[in-house]
């Protein structure tokens, strides 16, 4: 059976591609996950594209954001994202950031982005707007200092969603799944939001609606039947992860074999870690 660890890292693996599939990320953004038994740690991939993201290329990081054994590795620049909403919210344990083009418009103009259909709810009932200028003026907006993580956090607060300003947004969620799904549907909801405005007046859900609607969304028959809708679509489209699975060109015969032996001993896993011993040895701040 594969370790927790082992679950966790292809599960991440998988959610990247789902929201890279699903249009929210392109080649930025990243996404992350608690440690499933260290809560002071988690788990992020080196940096990669999120739709090229294999287990292997997912690593160990303090909430400091200091890697635990990525010796070599390129890594994301703006890792404190995910360290600093993990040292403030012990509730969250899923983090995504993204540049989503529906979303952005929000993050350009201030206008509010707020839940205008049912699915939409699970944005919670308000997206709070980050500005990096109240806190540090002019930078180079990419969040890679320990209080530029600290400031996007504190504007997060108790929200689900912030939204930074004219960069993107980043979203907590309890759950990878969770994550997902609300990552998807304010991604959505963002893009229902300007189309409906462009064509007449728009209200948001009220408060009560906003408060039933969402938890509703997020039991797990509702997330069950979403998350095996995406991983269904990029099965169809050969872009699941390869370790664990037996590859995307190999279908379902081999990921019947491989489910039967030690993922371990899976033959797949051999070219991922050749490829990681390839990683040119320096960080990137991008
Ligand atoms: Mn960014």
């Amino acid at each position: 059976m594969p370790s927790p660890l082992e679950e966790a890292r292809y599960e991440l693996a998988l959610a990247n591609r789902i929201i890279a599939h699903e249009g929210v990320l392109d080649g930025f953004g990243h996404v992350s996950v608690r440690h499933p038994t260290d809560p002071g740690r988690y788990l992020l991939a080196r940096s990669r594209s999120p739709e090229l993201i294999e287990p292997a290329d997912i690593f160990e990081f303090t909430l400091d954001s200091e890697p635990v054994s990525a010796a070599g590795v390129t890594l994301y620049g703006e890792r404190v994202i995910h360290g600093c909403i993990y040292q403030a919210r012990p509730d969250v344990n899923a983090v995504c950031h993204h540049h989503s083009p529906s979303v952005l418009p929000f993050c350009v103009t201030g206008v509010e982005l707020v839940p205008v259909f049912h699915m939409g709810a699970v944005l919670g009932t308000a997206a709070p707007f980050w500005d990096s200028r109240d806190d540090f003026g002019d930078t180079n907006m990419l969040v890679v200092k320990p209080e530029e993580g600290r400031s996007l956090a504190k504007a997060l607060g108790s929200h689900w969603m912030v939204l930074m300003r004219r960069h993107g947004a980043t979203i907590a969620g309890t759950t990878v799944r969770e994550l997902v799904f609300r990552t998807v549907y304010s991604h959505a909801n963002a893009e229902i939001q300007l189309r409906s405005m462009l064509i007449g007046k728009i209200a948001p859900l009220s408060r009560g609606e906003a408060e039933r609607t969402g938890p509703y969304q997020l039991q797990p028959k509702p997330m069950g039947r979403a998350w095996e809708y995406w991983t269904t679509r990029l099965k169809k489209s050969g872009e699941v992860p390869r370790a664990r699975s037996g590859g995307a060109r190999a279908g379902r015969a081999a990921k019947t074999r491989a489910s039967k032996t030690h993922a371990a001993q899976s033959p797949n896993k051999l070219p991922a870690r050749k490829k990681a011993a390839r990683i040119p040895a320096k960080r990137s701040l991008s």
